[in-house]
């Protein structure tokens, strides 16, 4: 576990850096034991072109659920090839998923929060667990602009469900500064953002959103904002 102190102390010196400048920093200090967690939404794209241009040996891992869009599947193999890197895929244990559907049914998360919130431990939480198995950090896409559940958001935060140290480069990151560099670096996306879905999960839980309407207003929809995290961000 690393002290309190030191991730302070990491935040008040990267806090005014550019995420390459944190990526370089933390891709050395951690060589070999960090990776980035990538749902293939656009900021994780701008990281995977970031690193693959730092390091292009770094691990990028995806998680897939099973009820992903078939964009989604495109976009894995489209970054893969253009990075040159083998995007490492996990899944949720079949065993399980097929225990919860035959006693919940197949779109349980329909039926309550608590539902909801089973399926995405076994079909995220569970397969992430083991990608971050032995690593010493990992790196995600979040910036602090794109919910109510992440305005406190670090640079550098410990993880304590996990127990170990996540990394933010974007945090302070708006979601123009995203797309103007997604423009600059003609990085790919999923076709699906021109069709008004801004942030992507899986397919039955994601819905496009109307102008003005908060970006992961489309998760969960139909749940309030307050509950709308998967569990892989929760502190
Ligand atoms: S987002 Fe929906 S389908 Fe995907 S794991 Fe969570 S509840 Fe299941």
């Amino acid at each position: 576990m690393i002290d309190k102190n030191t991730i302070e102390n990491w935040n008040n010196s990267l806090k005014n850096e550019s995420p390459e400048n944190v990526l370089r920093y933390f891709l050395e200090h951690f060589a070999g034991k960090i990776a980035l967690s990538s749902s293939m939404g656009p900021e994780d794209q701008v990281l995977s072109e970031m690193i693959t241009s730092i390091n292009p040996s770094v691990e990028i891992f995806t998680l897939d659920t099973g009820r992903l869009f078939p964009e989604t599947y495109d976009l894995i193999d489209r970054t893969s090839k253009k990075y040159k890197t083998q995007i490492k895929v996990y899944f949720p244990d079949a065993k399980d998923v097929e225990e919860m559907i035959a006693s919940k049914g197949i779109n349980l998360f329909f039926d309550s929060i608590e539902n909801r919130k089973l399926c995405c431990s076994l079909r995220k939480l569970a397969p992430l667990a083991r990608a971050l198995n032995g690593l010493d950090a990992w790196i995600t896409g979040l910036r602090r602009d794109q919910s109510i559940t992440r305005t406190d958001l670090q640079i550098v935060e410990w993880d304590e469900n996990n127990g170990l140290l996540k990394i933010n480069p974007l945090a302070n990151w708006t979601e123009k500064d995203t797309w103007d560099y997604i423009d600059l670096k003609k990085i790919p996306v999923s076709p699906l953002h021109k069709k008004g879905f801004s942030s992507i999960g899986c397919q039955p839980c994601t819905r496009a959103i109307e102008e003005g309407e908060d970006v992961r207003a489309g998760r969960w929809w139909w749940e309030n904002p307050d509950t709308k995290e998967c569990g892989l961000h929760q502190k």
